[in-house]
């Protein structure tokens, strides 16, 4: 067995700690070991030291210096790609097609940034006051704590980190305890392509890490991705200190597919969203929402499609979908299939809890005939788990779609642009895929839900700057 042995970066310096924490390999727990020390509060108080230390020299080295280390960064990740991915697909069980496409997504979200970084365009208007003017300058706001979750351990880092770089703030990071060696390795490219020492901490540890950089009095805002539960303490920490917050979290994503749809398509595009990445995606379909005219035929798709999917050894080239990511994801996972076979109405179509699979792999799983009173209506199943809701029109479908506490992304399968129309404008949620699968973002754009979903400003793509900037107003009389 490998043993990858952690340590935290603290001011550009690897910081070692005893290893309190473990993770395996989902696929095959005898291959790898990372073992991960957990920050105190001692050390998280280190930590935003530097990068308060760090703050007003890096910002002013200027944004042609911190483009310039962006874009190194995207060229670095690029050339790592191949042992990137792999450490990925070991460590998190994605496989390694998917990681080898997250990993070029970062780069490019590194690269956007570089960009941006030379684009912070300020305003200058005339005051009313005759002869004098006013310039609005959009500026860094200090230390930013940052927490990750593991389902993108490479893509969800880089996209807080490379626009806070851009924008002239500093961090401190704690990525998840189960893609924390990933985490080094960008630590190691932030490290080599010339990013200010002090500009990007990294702590490692669970949620008592976490909790450390959320209350410390000096970090000046907080970006976190992840469930809905942690979210809620984030906020409260934040609002406890009045600092800004972005809480990005759950989905129970709906996919309606009406009758003038393509039916082959449209099982392309429920299976990627259910099934694909087993489901761990934020923007994962759970609830398939069918017109009851085409139910059956669509149920019949979808079964043959999934069984010639493969579920396996995420490293090797013909599997489609790989483990969850870790034995406790696996216990919970398996209690709330477990929940849902033991509900009234549902029935098992494949998969469930009897398909016991060796390691941290669980079966796609579909239900049929769900309704709105089952588990998966409301709660969030982060695994290749999805039901099939019957409903007689697009009215019925839509009121579905609607009929949740999230709203992070709903899609529609359909040939009419009248119905597309509508869906955009009446289904409520942060990301509409019309006529593809309500997973599968790009980076330029806004990325972001309503309802439980999301809180606080947009990440990602331009909208960023409204997170990592704070508007200064100065007013000048020559
Ligand atoms: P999680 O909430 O368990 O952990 C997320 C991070 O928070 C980890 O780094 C964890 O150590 C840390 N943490 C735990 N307790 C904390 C505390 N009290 N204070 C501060 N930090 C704490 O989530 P997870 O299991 O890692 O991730 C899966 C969840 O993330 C799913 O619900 C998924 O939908 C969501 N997710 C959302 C998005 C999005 O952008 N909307 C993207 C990916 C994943």
């Amino acid at each position: 067995m490998q043993v990858i042995e952690l340590s935290h970066v603290i001011g550009g310096e690897k910081v070692l700690g005893e290893a309190t924490l473990a993770q395996y390999n989902p696929a095959n727990a005898a291959d790898l070991k990372v073992a991960i020390p957990a920050a105190d509060q001692a050390l998280v108080c280190h930590a935003v030291a530097a990068a308060k230390a760090a703050f007003l020299r890096f910002r002013d080295q200027g944004i042609e210096a911190r483009s310039d280390a962006l874009l190194r960064a995207q060229s670095l990740i690029n050339a790592r790609s191949d042992e990137l991915a792999k450490l990925i697909a070991r460590e998190t069980g994605k496989t390694l097609g998917d990681a080898k496409g997250e990993v070029g997504r970062a780069a490019r979200i590194f690269g956007f940034f570089a960009g941006e970084a030379l684009r912070i365009v300020g305003e200058r208007l005339e005051s009313t006051r005759n002869g004098a003017m006013v310039e609005i300058e959009y500026a860094p706001l200090g230390v930013i704590g940052q927490i990750t979750p593991w389902n993108f351990p490479i893509a969800i880092p880089a996209w807080k980190i490379a626009p806070a770089l851009a924008y002239g703030n500093t961090v401190v990071w704690k990525p998840s305890e189960l893609s924390s060696a990933t985490a080094q390795a960008l630590m190691d490219i932030i490290g080599e392509v010339g990013v200010l020492p002090g500009a990007v901490n990294m702590v490692l540890g669970g949620g008592e890490t976490g909790a450390a950089i959320c209350h410390h009095p000096e970090v000046n805002a907080l970006s976190f991705t992840g469930s809905v539960a942690t979210g809620k303490k984030v906020r409260m920490a934040a609002a406890e200190r009045g600092v800004a917050v972005q809480t990005e979290m759950g989905g129970v994503n709906a996919l309606l597919v009406l009758k003038d749809s393509d039916l082959n398509s449209a099982v392309e595009t429920a299976l990627n969203g259910a099934f694909l990445a087993a489901g761990q995606r934020c923007t994962a379909t759970s609830r398939i929402i069918v017109e009851e005219a085409i139910a059956d035929a669509f149920v019949a798709r979808l079964s043959e499609r999934v069984a010639e999917h493969k579920v396996g050894d995420p490293l090797a080239a013909d599997t489609h979908i790989g483990p969850l990511a870790s034995a406790n994801q696996k216990a919970l996972i398996s209690r709330q299939t477990a929940a849902m076979e033991q509900h009234p109405g549902a029935r098992l179509v494949f998969g469930g809890t009897a398909e016991a699979l060796p390691e941290c792999f669980f079966a796609p799983t579909l239900f049929d005939h769900a309704n709105a009173a089952d588990p998966i209506a409301q709660e969030e199943i982060f695994g290749p788990v999805a039901a099939v809701f019957r409903v007689a029109d697009y009215d019925a479908g839509l009121a579905m779609v609607n009929d949740s506490r999230f709203g992070l992304s709903a899609g529609l399968c359909t040939g009419s642009l009248k119905y597309a129309e509508h869906f955009k404008r009446y289904a409520r949620a942060g990301m509409l895929m019309i006529n593809l699968p309500t997973a599968g973002i790009d980076y330029h754009v806004p990325f972001g839900g309503v309802g439980a979903s999301s809180y606080g400003a947009r990440e990602q793509g331009r909208a960023a700057k409204t997170f990592y900037t704070v508007t200064r107003t100065t007013y000048l009389k020559a």
